[in-house]
């Protein structure tokens, strides 16, 4: 079935007693109790399927990893409380078996590389950076550091760029080294990187998924091999959404892949219109053909569809004038996070990548003058509308 059939389907429309409600209703006791405590004996046993405690099991929330597995292709999911929960549990799985050492892609979101050297550091899991546009250099840092995982991101934060996943994913198996990928940018509908070979996939629901920006969450959809590592990990650890939570998700997760469509027909809309705008030094945007991994974008993702996130560059812009312009957007909100209904800007400099030197930013690519906008399901006109009259005026 089709991922727009699945996201309105999956995980839904289970039988309670005699009747089946339409959508799956919010469960939220703490515990569950049976009519005799030899079930419960039964259930705690894993010998026959039921809830016991919340922490490990709801049926909300499993309804809602139902169906982000059916988004995702994998063996099961687990709903975390937010992406950054989510990712933690994701390299504890990874590494559990294996040598307490993450390969990391250089461009990653702020909070995950926060996550690797000031939260999983101190606890001895170490931490290299790699290019992973460089197929080479991947190769020699797998070969030299001999790590229990590679962590990357399908899309990276903000100038767009995007590594050969699927052959990062043959060279990893081959050398037994767990991949996660933080699918949060392209989302399923664009890239599903467990089929492409990856071992975990990792999203911040609170982006593209939900999509509404009023709720929080994350999850990894786990191969196989990992996921009852990931399902017994959580019972412990608990970074388990709440129920309220996962309703709101599975909710928003039902309209995702047509508010994705439109986004990125709106985002291509408007990377074309700032290409022709004075004022407009450069636009980041993955349909440009002149991109240095426009190979790896035509064999990654489907025809005609490039995502939502758009980076450009303002003419002769310092920190000053980029406020200036930013101040008079009046439709675009000025705000962090991404991949909600409404068009949001940020500026990287400021937020996402504000903790790094200014040196660190320009070896990211990440010069004073660069916004990144996350484009929404307005009306395309009208976003360019905005824009123009802020460049303007
Ligand atoms: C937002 C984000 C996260 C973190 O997710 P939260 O839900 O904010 O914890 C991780 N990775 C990427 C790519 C993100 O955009």
């Amino acid at each position: 079935m089709k991922i727009q059939t699945q996201a309105v389907h999956a995980g839904d429309r289970k039988k309670a007693g005699a009747h089946v409600p339409v959508t799956t209703p919010i469960y939220t006791a703490a515990s569950y109790s049976y009519e005799d405590i030899e079930t419960t004996d039964q259930v705690f046993a894993h010998e026959i399927p039921g809830y016991a405690y919340a922490r490990y099991d709801n049926p909300t929330n499993h309804a809602l990893e139902e169906l982000l597995t059916a988004l995702e292709g994998g063996a099961g999911s687990l709903a975390c409380s937010t992406g950054m929960a989510a990712l933690q549990i994701a390299i504890a799985t990874a590494l559990l078996d294996r040598r307490k050492k993450v390969l990391a892609a250089s461009a990653l979101y702020g909070a995950t590389i926060n996550l690797l050297m000031n939260v999983m550091g101190p606890f001895g899991v170490d931490t290299s950076f790699v290019d992973i546009t460089n197929l080479e250099a991947v190769k020699a840092a797998i070969a030299a550091e001999k790590p229990g995982c590679l962590l990357m991101e399908t899309v990276s934060n903000p100038v767009l760029r995007v590594g050969p996943l699927d052959e990062i994913a043959r060279i990893c198996r081959e050398a037994d080294v767990a991949l996660i990928v933080d699918n949060t940018f392209a989302t399923p509908l664009l890239v599903r990187p467990l089929e492409l070979g990856a071992h975990l996939v990792v999203h911040s629901l609170t982006k593209y998924l939900s999509g509404h920006g009023d709720v929080m969450g994350g999850a990894v959809t786990a191969d196989e091999a990992h996921l009852p590592i990931l399902r017994q990990m959580s019972r412990t650890a608990g970074p388990t959404l709440g129920p309220f939570e996962a309703y709101l998700a599975m909710r928003g997760i039902k309209t995702f892949p047509l508010r994705m469509e439109r986004q990125c027909a709106n985002a291509a809309a408007v990377a074309r219109f700032l290409r022709g705008l004075d004022g407009v030094e450069r636009v980041f945007y993955l349909d440009d053909p002149a991109h240095v991994d426009a190979a790896t974008i035509a064999r990654l993702f489907p025809a005609g569809q490039f995502g939502a996130m758009v980076a450009f560059e303002l003419k002769n812009a310092g920190t000053p004038e980029v406020f200036a312009f930013m101040n008079r957007l009046r439709l675009v909100v000025k705000a962090t996070s991404l991949g909600d209904v409404h068009s949001m800007m940020l500026y990287p400099k400021m937020a996402s990548h504000r903790d790094l030197s200014p040196k660190q930013r320009e070896r990211m690519g990440i010069r004073d003058s660069l916004v990144r906008l996350s484009v929404g399901i307005e009306a395309a006109e009208d976003i360019c509308a905005d824009l123009e009259q802020a460049l303007h005026q």
